[in-house]
């Protein structure tokens, strides 16, 4: 069966399904096609802690329900593995229920008239002369659309079949982060969100607890790839350091990606957004926020591109490239410099990496200024010892990355010169770290 709709979009997680409300709600015909049951939409294993500034995104599409939020914290403890505090950083966060807001989500969705097909995978984009025409279902079913949005997370099974076309959409092993988490019954002797650091248990990563009145979670995660120790047994050893307790109700692994925004998130009929086009906080890890302010923009520019189209051909890359200019100029500058600083992260020591949080505000809010108000404190405080030169390089690549994203193309034919020039930052920083 052949079905035709205005966008198609695969994935009903928090992007896919932020921006099919909203393109059903400007009066789009919506095809959501996700891959889990109805009821638990977008359902996937995460850790589920994000900014209270995410509830601003969920008002707007109506979810403002009790029971998508378990409990909130207004403050995090950064701790060492014999748990003496490093920093304490007052910060408004919450932890999100995924099964219940899949729930919500799908039974607004249905009432704003989108097609759902649920259960059901998505497994082929159908390219015609280097063109997105829609997609292949694994029950045999086709979708013929203007546009297919990827939001299907971190898989990247469709993204993978544009490669021949945008080479940049290639995800290296070095941007990945392996995650465990385990979901335990009861409190936990903490009373707050806690992180904590260690180069050997958790290299290139950090551990978290997460204590609950009755569910709590602990989880980890490290660069991929890396060997010795099993992820089970590190995660063993964190519960026994941060004396996690109560009875486990279920682990979890998946990945997550670590690296700055895809340079380009566009093709012709095609756009990725949320966590397929790595629009998550490269530093820590939290995409849900990062999915709807990627989501956001991206429907707001789309939108415009839609609205200007007149044909049932797919919207083709020169009308599609505004979502990359609105996203490049607000979110990706931020973005990529978080990029730098997880580089920078990852390069240190333990003991360097705890002179580094001293440096933190007590309070943090994620702006771009705050993270060069960090560098210029350090460089201010540090003598010139290794970490003084290795917070100068991060400082003059972030002062260039701002600068470069500033500048990101109005039009697809500069973008091949912009994007050498990303690349090229980031590779000499690479390079300057690990010396
Ligand atoms: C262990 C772990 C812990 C995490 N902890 C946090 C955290 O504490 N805070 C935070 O903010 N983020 C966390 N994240 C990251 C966060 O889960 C993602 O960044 C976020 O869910 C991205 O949202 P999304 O809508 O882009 O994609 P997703 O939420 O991944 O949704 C994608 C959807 O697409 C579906 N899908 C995939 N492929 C197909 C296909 N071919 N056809 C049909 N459907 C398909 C999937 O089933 C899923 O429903 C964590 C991730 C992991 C792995």
């Amino acid at each position: 069966m052949i079905t035709k709709c205005d966008v198609v979009i695969v994935g009903g997680g928090p992007s896919g399904g932020y921006i099919s409300y909203n393109l059903a709600n400007d009066g789009f015909k919506v095809c959501l096609v996700d891959s889990n049951p109805l009821d638990r939409l977008g359902f996937k294993a995460c850790g589920g802690i994000s900014s209270s500034y995410i509830l601003n995104y969920f008002k707007k599409i109506g979810l403002d329900n009790e029971e998508i939020i378990d409990y909130s914290f207004d403050n995090v403890d950064i701790v060492d593995t014999k748990l003496n505090r490093l920093a304490n950083i007052k910060v408004d966060l919450i932890h999100i229920n995924r099964r219940n807001l899949g729930k919500h989500l799908s039974t607004i969705l249905l009432d704003k008239g989108v097609n759902i097909l649920s259960n059901t995978r998505a497994v082929r984009l159908i390219v015609k002369e280097d063109e997105v025409h829609g997609v292949k279902l694994s029950n045999g079913d086709e979708i013929e659309s203007i546009l297919v949005i990827d939001a299907s997370g971190f898989n990247g099974l469709l993204r993978q079949q544009m490669i021949k076309y945008v080479p940049f959409w290639n995800i290296s092993r070095d941007d990945l982060i392996i995650a465990i988490m385990e979901q335990l019954q009861g409190p936990q002797p903490f009373k707050t969100f806690t992180l904590t650091i260690d180069r050997g248990l958790i290299p290139g990563g950090y551990g978290w607890l997460t204590p609950g009145k009755n569910n709590s979670t602990v989880g980890l995660g490290i660069k991929l790839g890396i060997k010795h120790l099993s992820l089970r047994y590190r995660l063993s050893l964190l519960k026994r350091i941060m004396l996690a307790q109560g009875e486990n109700k279920g682990a979890f692994i998946g990945l997550i990606y670590a690296r700055r925004p895809f340079p380009t998130l566009v093709y012709n009929g095609y756009a990725l957004v949320g966590e397929a086009g790595s629009q998550g906080n490269p530093l820590f890890g939290g995409g849900i926020l990062g999915a709807l302010i990627g989501s956001d923009i991206a429907f707001k520019a789309i939108r415009k591109s839609l609205e200007s189209h007149s044909s049932e051909k797919p919207l083709l890359i020169d009308s599609l490239w505004r979502y990359n200019f609105e996203f490049m100029h607000r979110r990706g500058k931020f973005l990529a410099t978080l990029d730098a600083l997880r580089m920078f992260a990852q390069s240190l020591t333990d003991e360097e990496m705890k002179e580094f949080i001293s440096y933190l505000p007590s309070k943090l809010t994620f702006d771009l200024k705050d993270i060069v108000k960090i560098s210029v404190k350090a460089i201010k405080m540090i003598s010139r010892s290794r970490i003084f030169w290795r917070i100068f390089d991060m400082y003059r690549a972030s002062l260039e990355i701002q600068r470069l994203y500033s500048k990101y193309p109005k039009r697809p034919q500069d973008f091949q010169e912009w994007v050498s020039k990303d690349l090229e930052i980031f590779e000499s920083l690479k390079k300057k770290l690990m010396k």
